[in-house]
């Protein structure tokens, strides 16, 4: 009530809307002045001393729906844009992209042990004809059909024999792995077109976007967009020997080949780590023709993994956990504590300092971001929101930086809501999801979550 009758509620109201209905925005006091260079007129002025309170009110940008369901939905919003910009061009990419070889690939993380699974044509999960048991007293077979709610699906057939350091290491050195797998297609692509590995630089460019998503074992698996482009990147044809089918074959040996050796360790010994054999590896092209992937199916796909975090995947937390004992009241499965007691384990041995292990045991090892790309890809986050912020504070996007001077000053004055304010904050956010109602979140035709082999190529 008292809000509502504030001299500037009104504005208050338009600032809490241009934030979509943030549920923890940051307050910034500050003002921005941009002026003709050359005659010194003033071309765009904005203060916070004209706001009520004083204040500015910005979006909080987490990613994750979790947090805060606005700028979750916001920030997939940016990624769908981001991809589908390297795959059809628009923003700053040229549409000529589609004409380049693209692949959507899926990489997956090696078996550290048979957990239960899910099964899509009805066949048991773990059938065996001699069966017996292991060292630990668990039957080495299940002969259950799991439905997807079934909560054994993911979890090991004996915690025992599972190789928790093996996962754990795994996700460690994933960022590492992908390097190399991107390294090691490049060698392949230079080799098949007869270049020097040194020179393929001067002939052709790799771009990519990728997404790590984690399955129901808590292991995470890496969705990526794979690009080649010319030397000079989106705007340059590839070379004619630059082909999808090259670049698929490529691919699959790359993913083969790439292995990382974790560091020696007394007590865990040495691990060498690679993708897992499930590959996927399909071209997309342009028009849905039964063949390909469309464009905007891949990058709803793509989009809809950043807003989970560890925890709505069940495999982790949001939040890194501060001591051991955290561990225990972590609502996880009895798998999940497993590997986060590994991560906290391993993280205390001298060897695996640099791994960093028990500030990310919340993610079971996993450092990287949930989103990456390559610079050549598309446009940036960064540019996405520039180009929002600029349309918030009403300020012209024609001011060209040779013609035009910007002076900026903010200062982070707090962040949140008072209980009042949250209430409207969260009916305004319901308004907006009803007013853009995104199509996305069904998977592209031919993609499925639970991994299927043999599909078309
Ligand atoms: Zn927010
Ligand atoms: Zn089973
Ligand atoms: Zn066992």
């Amino acid at each position: 009530m008292r809000l509502a009758q504030h001299p500037k509620f009104s504005r208050w109201l338009e600032q809490v809307t241009a934030t979509g209905g943030c549920a923890h925005p940051v307050h910034l006091t500050g003002h921005t002045t941009t002026w003709d260079t050359a005659t010194g007129k003033v071309l765009h002025h904005y203060d916070t001393r004209d706001e009520p309170g004083e204040r500015l009110l910005v979006r909080c940008r987490n990613r994750r729906s979790s947090v805060c369901l606005p700028c979750s939905r916001l920030h997939a919003g940016d990624t769908f844009h981001l991809v589908r910009a390297g795959l059809a061009g628009g923003k700053t990419v040229p549409v000529q992209v589609r004409d380049h070889p693209r692949l959507f690939v899926t990489l997956t993380a090696p078996s550290f042990g048979p957990v239960h699974r899910t099964t899509t044509d009805g066949h048991r999960c773990h059938p065996r004809r001699n069966a017996d048991r292991c060292e630990h007293g668990h039957p080495r077979s299940c002969t259950a059909i799991h439905t997807p709610d079934d909560a054994r699906v993911g979890q090991p057939l004996c915690p025992g024999c599972y190789d928790y350091p093996a996962h754990v290491l795994w996700h460690a050195h994933t960022g590492l792995l992908w390097d190399r797998f991107t390294r090691a297609t490049r060698r392949h692509l230079a080799t098949a077109a007869g270049l020097p590995q040194s020179r393929f630089r001067d002939h052709a460019r790799l771009s990519f976007a990728k997404v790590a998503e984690y399955q129901r074992r808590a292991a995470i698996h890496v969705h990526a967009v794979v690009r080649l482009d010319g030397p000079d990147g989106p705007a340059n044809p590839p070379p004619t020997w630059g082909t999808a089918d090259l670049l698929t074959t490529a691919i699959r040996e790359a993913a083969q080949s790439a292995t990382v050796r974790s560091p020696h360790s007394p007590a865990a010994g040495e691990h060498l780590l690679r993708w897992g054999a499930q590959l996927d590896a399909r071209p997309l092209r342009t028009f849905n023709d039964h063949h390909g992937l469309a464009d905007d199916a891949v990058a709803a796909y793509v989009a809809k993994y950043v807003t989970k975090g560890a925890a709505e995947t069940a495999a982790g937390t949001d939040h890194p956990l501060k001591t051991r004992a955290e561990i225990e009241a972590t609502p996880a499965s009895p798998h999940v504590r497993a590997l986060m007691r590994t991560c906290w384990h391993l993280g205390g041995l001298p060897e695996y300092a640099h791994l960093r292990l028990r500030p990310w045991t919340h993610t079971l090892g996993y450092r990287g971001h949930i989103l990456t790309k390559s610079r050549a890809y598309s446009t940036t986050y960064t540019a996405l929101r520039a180009q929002r912020t600029e349309h918030q504070l009403g300020t012209p996007t024609t001011h060209h930086p040779d013609t035009a001077t910007t002076d900026t000053y903010w200062r982070y004055t707090g962040s949140g809501h008072t209980p009042g304010a949250a209430l409207i904050a969260t009916g305004i956010a319901e308004d907006s999801t009803r007013n853009h109602e995104m199509a996305r979140s069904a998977p592209p035709k031919g993609v499925v979550n639970t991994f299927t082999f043999g599909g078309p190529a």
